[in-house]
């Protein structure tokens, strides 16, 4: 049986009550399976020795000792045993804090192997945290003598128990676990069998051991999740109609309407996405670019490409602000050239709707731009050829397939403005095609950075002061929208006031989510035409506003943003031809890791930078905008730090299928097995995001 089918409950191990199995079950282990994969956070080095005088200060302590007297110390409900122990070095005190019972388990005179971390208070060696045990407990049983694996815990489990519980499904059930991976495809990434992973993970002699193990567990981790990947893609994208190519005709005329050139990367984009859209399958297809880098402008022209072939495009956006600031570029850019398009969201009701959904079932629209409500029932297009799906991290996987669902078979096209280190976006878009671009407008002058502490505001809203005077205008972003009795933060609502009598001059305006629909847009409509000099916001500006006059971003408690969402935030400045300012204002208690992300912000201002360092910092589970990475509960494999690992494991995963997409050879019958009994990564690549 495969590790993953043994699906026995922990409660069913001997030694194990039901408080435990639950404590087991809120660590998400429900199974022995999860529990032998259940991966130690370090191993203490409980082989070699350290007698109690080496101990204070430096490694932990090591050493068999005797029990040599019982103190008290505290009174009444607080009093407390104090153990006196001694080895041949000396001797140190055990302070046992809501451990009294120990009295019993360390009767004066008993012979204790003991482990803990001392140190030298009020003229005595003490430990508080230590474990022991009787110096002549069986090695069998003992948890001293050798490396000793610590578990990720929760409060109400003891190491121990843990330890035990491992042990004894190791023992009933190792001999039964079956490797899950063929030889050939194992050879120098796999050295070891399941089994000997299992035992280098949870009872290593060496720290080699560990290591080996580990590598092992994660190459296979990132085996099965790429070759899931690579399989749904396959399903997703099999073969294709019969269709007539554009001659790119239409998207030249869009292209001489500009008054500038594309980029070289946009140009290099293009391309690409002109060669997938003659090839024999269908496009899948991500565009990374930092914010303002002109994915937009080349998803149009992509779009041009299918329209002139005679199909449909469709243009998703995350949010209604966004998607109606799309319609109207496309207005600008693509109608003079011919294209019907139209705008559908949430917020376009009964008789506009249908007009639309029949004009677009009879093949009037040829590009639809809207939000989530494009792949609302009832949404029929004659012929859809593209989709294109904007700020992809908000959308999941699931909702890319539905929107594909609306057609046969459409080429897909995702852009991503929140910018994932290379390494994560295999892990979430491990089926797509990715294009990059690096290369900015010309003319864009990096956004200057400035931190700022609470309580110096004063010079950035003299700053701000200068540039609305000269005519520039101003975003202040905060992390609440209304004022919280639960957290004494800055918010929306409260500086707007405040900024108002502080700038009694200046036209201000608001703008946050509990605002409807239409006020959003009519606050968003008098920025983006100068009538108000200073938004004061939340993050929803975060993402896609383009205002080019706007110069000066101020945030407040920046400390309370992921640097993501700064990153986001930092691009709608400096979309312009005017130097830019980023303020970044945070709370003066703000501890040294929180300055240094802080600090990032300050030294790059290259998405993709801030993208790789913020990873370093919070690691690849906690990414803001990449939430996706976190739902595929990786337990070993860590793309962040093993990218190039990854890599080979995707293109292993890639060479099997294409050489046996259905699994049917001899060589690839167990994994076929594994894929068919487990369903590695299944759920979550349905249903993430
Ligand atoms: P993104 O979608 O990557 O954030 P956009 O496509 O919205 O970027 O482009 C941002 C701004 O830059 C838009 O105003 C767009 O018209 C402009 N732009 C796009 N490509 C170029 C280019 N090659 N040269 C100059 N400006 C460009
Ligand atoms: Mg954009």
């Amino acid at each position: 049986m495969f590790l993953r089918e043994l699906r026995t409950q922990p409660g069913e191990l001997k030694g194990i009550g039901p408080r435990t199995a639950e404590a087991f079950a809120s660590l998400g282990i429900e199974s022995l399976g999860d529990l032998l994969l259940h991966a130690p956070r370090y191993y203490e080095d409980r082989k070699t020795e350290v007698p109690l005088s080496k101990g204070v200060g430096g490694s932990p302590v090591n050493t068999i000792a005797t029990v040599i007297a019982h103190d008290w110390f505290g009174f009444g409900r607080r009093r407390t045993l104090k153990v006196w122990i001694e080895d041949s070095s000396g001797r140190a005190a055990l302070n046992c804090f809501g451990r009294n019972f120990l009295q019993q388990k360390l009767p004066v005179g008993a012979q204790i192997r003991i482990y803990g971390q001392f140190s030298y208070r009020f003229g005595e060696i003490q430990a508080s945290s230590f474990e022991f045990e009787a110096s002549e407990t069986p090695s069998g049983t003992s948890s001293f003598g050798s490396l000793v694996p610590i578990y990720p815990a929760g409060a109400s489990l003891r190491q121990g128990a843990i330890r035990k519980a491992i042990h004894e499904g190791l023992a009933k059930y190792i001999d039964q676990i079956e490797d899950e991976l063929p030889p050939i495809y194992a050879r120098e990434e796999i050295p070891v069998s399941k089994k000997k992973q299992l035992q280098g993970l949870h009872c290593p002699e060496t720290l080699d051991e560990v290591r080996l193990a580990r590598r092992a567990l994660a190459w296979e981790e990132f085996f099965y999740l790429q070759l899931s990947i690579a399989r749904r893609g396959l399903a997703l994208r099999s073969t294709r109609k019969e269709r007539t190519t554009a001659r790119g005709t239409l998207a030249r005329r869009v292209l001489e309407s500009l008054p500038f050139e594309l980029t070289r990367d946009q140009k290099t984009v293009l391309r690409e996405i002109r060669e997938d859209l003659r090839g024999s399958r269908p496009m899948a297809r991500l565009i990374q670019g930092d914010v303002g880098s002109g994915k937009t402008l080349t998803a149009f022209l992509a779009a041009c490409e299918s329209i002139e072939a005679g199909e449909q495009a469709a243009f998703m956006a995350p949010t209604e602000l966004l998607a109606r600031q799309h319609a109207e570029n496309a207005a600008r850019l693509l109608e003079p050239a011919g294209v019907r398009l139209a705008l559908l969201t949430g917020s376009v009701q009964s008789r506009a709707r249908e007009e639309i959904l029949s004009r677009l079932e009879s093949g009037e629209i040829d590009l639809l731009i809207g939000t989530h409500a494009l792949f609302s029932e009832g949404v029929r297009f004659r012929c859809l050829g593209l989709a294109i799906i904007d700020e992809q991290q908000r959308f999941g996987v699931l909702q890319r397939v539905a929107l594909s669902q609306k057609g046969e078979e459409p080429d897909t096209l995702v852009m991503t403005a929140t910018p994932i280190p290379r390494t994560l976006a295999m892990t979430v878009f491990g089926d797509l095609d990715v294009s990059v671009i690096r290369s900015m407008p010309p003319g864009r002058k990096p956004v200057i950075t400035h931190l700022a502490r609470m309580g110096r505001e004063e010079k950035v809203y003299e700053w701000l002061k200068k540039e609305v005077r000269t005519g520039r205008q101003a975003y202040c972003v905060y992390p609440l929208i209304a004022e919280s009795s639960k957290m004494d933060l800055k918010d929306a609502e409260g500086m707007y006031e405040a900024l108002k009598q502080r700038f009694p001059d200046f036209r201000l305006g608001l703008i946050h989510s509990r605002l409807d629909e239409e006020e959003k847009v009519s606050v968003m409509r008098s920025f983006s035409s100068g009538e108000i000099d200073i938004l004061v916001s939340t993050s929803v500006v975060e993402v896609g506003v383009d205002v080019p006059n706007a110069t000066c971003m101020v945030v407040e408690h920046a400390e309370r943003f992921g640097l993501a969402a700064l990153h986001q935030l930092r691009g709608r400045v400096g979309r312009g031809e005017f130097q830019s300012y980023m303020f970044l204002v945070y709370a003066p208690d703000l501890s040294e890791e929180g300055k240094r992300r802080l600090r990032v912000m300050m030294e790059n201002s290259d998405g993709f930078a801030v993208a790789e360092e913020d990873l370093k910092i919070r690691g690849p589970g906690n990414m803001t905008g990449t939430e996706q990475a976190g739902f595929l509960r990786l337990r070993f494999a860590d793309p962040a730090a093993d990218g190039e690992t990854m890599l080979r494991a995707r293109n292993l995963a890639r060479k099997i299928l294409q050489d046996d997409p259905g699994l049917l050879k001899p060589e690839n019958s167990l994994l076929r097995q594994v894929i068919n009994r487990t369903r590695p990564f299944e759920e979550e690549l349905i249903n993430g995001g």
